[in-house]
């Protein structure tokens, strides 16, 4: 059986653009798929600590797990829920991978640069998370990472790891499928990015300071609408998608079309003619309050107890797949 995995860092709430990009599309893919796919989510709390965790770490871990439940994910045996570092198998790996990796392919990351950028020292775990994805990932010989755009070259580099090791020590790892194998697994043929309210040239993201920036998946319905109202757009005076020419407007019409769960063609030809931007930022603004409004109300009926349930299940059977396949790393480099 083949092997889905996704894991979400959960060092603080949600915004609107992870749910859309991250977690909806990663349910609907569960829920699809779960009787011939075994679907691995988990908490990757190592991956918390390398920036500051906002709130209790713990109640963002358990968050995170009744965030995937309010979204509807249907549980079966083939589907596993565990904490990373409840696995000490991914610090374990991670290490053997940092062997294989160069410094040349990791500094080259996006996501390093972009964090890195204008601090004044950047931790080593800032440089390193790649890796310790590659491990993630690689424990479990997944194939499909359903991920937002902002994450595929982490996939790539994966994947070369995974060759590379393979090439050198023996066939022990399954290379996970190519970014666009992945993103026709996932059904989203662009990816999905969700842009930052107020600057769309930019993705929308938790740690942005700017409150209007992102809308946060416990925001108060009414906030987010107005939010969105608030909406930087541009004064081309066209409703068109056009990520280049049009980014806020053209995420207004994205956002629509995800929670509408209707083509984004099809919102495209809705929309084309009409020139008052208010409109659109009106429907989208209620749709996003709704949206927000239900998420909330499911959230509330889910208890600890069920997700504490969940995580010992799934971290018996994660340890136990994780084991046996960082043994066979071991062995391969030699040091079993
Ligand atoms: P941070 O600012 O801490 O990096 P983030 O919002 O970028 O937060 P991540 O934890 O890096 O969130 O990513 C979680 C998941 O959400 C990943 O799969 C990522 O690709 C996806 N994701 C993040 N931002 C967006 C976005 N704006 N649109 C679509 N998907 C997104
Ligand atoms: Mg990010």
């Amino acid at each position: 059986m083949k092997t889905i995995l996704t894991g979400i860092r959960s060092n603080s709430v949600l915004t609107l653009g992870n749910y859309l990009g991250a977690l909806l599309p990663m349910v609907r893919l569960a829920n699809q798929h779960s009787g011939e796919y075994q679907v691995n989510i988990f908490v990757p709390d190592l991956h918390s600590i390398i920036s500051d965790v906002d709130g209790d770490l713990q109640e963002n871990i358990v968050r995170t797990i009744k965030y995937y439940l309010a979204a509807g994910l249907k549980i079966n045996e083939n589907v596993h829920i565990y904490r990373q570092s409840y696995v000490p198998a991914h610090s374990e790996l991670c290490w053997i991978l940092d062997c294989v990796a160069t410094m040349g392919e990791t500094s080259r990351m996006i996501q390093y640069k972009e964090k890195s950028k204008g601090q004044e020292s950047c931790n080593v775990g800032i440089f390193n998370y790649p890796i310790l994805m590659a491990a993630d990932i690689l424990l479990y010989d997944a194939t499909y990472i359903p991920l937002g755009e902002d994450q595929f070259q982490h996939i790539e580099l994966t994947r070369n790891l995974a060759m590379r090791f393979n090439h050198k020590f023996g066939e022990i790892f399954t290379v996970p499928a190519k970014t666009a194998e992945q993103v026709e697994f996932m059904g989203v043929p662009d990816g999905i990015r969700i842009r930052d309210l107020l600057n769309p040239e930019k993705k929308m993201s938790k740690s942005t300071v700017a409150e209007n920036s992102k809308i946060m998946l416990d925001d108060e319905p009414e906030k987010a609408a107005k939010k969105i109202m608030s909406a930087t757009t541009d004064s081309i005076g066209k409703i068109k998608f056009d990520m280049w020419g049009q980014p806020g407007i053209s995420n207004l019409l994205q956002i629509e079309a995800l929670i509408t769960d209707v083509p984004l063609q099809d919102v495209i030809s809705t929309w084309a003619g009409v020139t008052r931007y208010g409109d659109l930022k009106k429907k989208v603004a209620e749709g996003v309050s709704t949206m927000l409004e239900e998420f909330q109300t499911r959230l509330a009926e889910i208890s600890n107890e069920r997700v504490f349930e969940l995580f010992e299940s799934g971290e018996k059977y994660a340890n136990e797949v994780a084991k046996a396949k960082l043994l066979e790393v071991q062995k391969a480099v030699q040091l079993r």
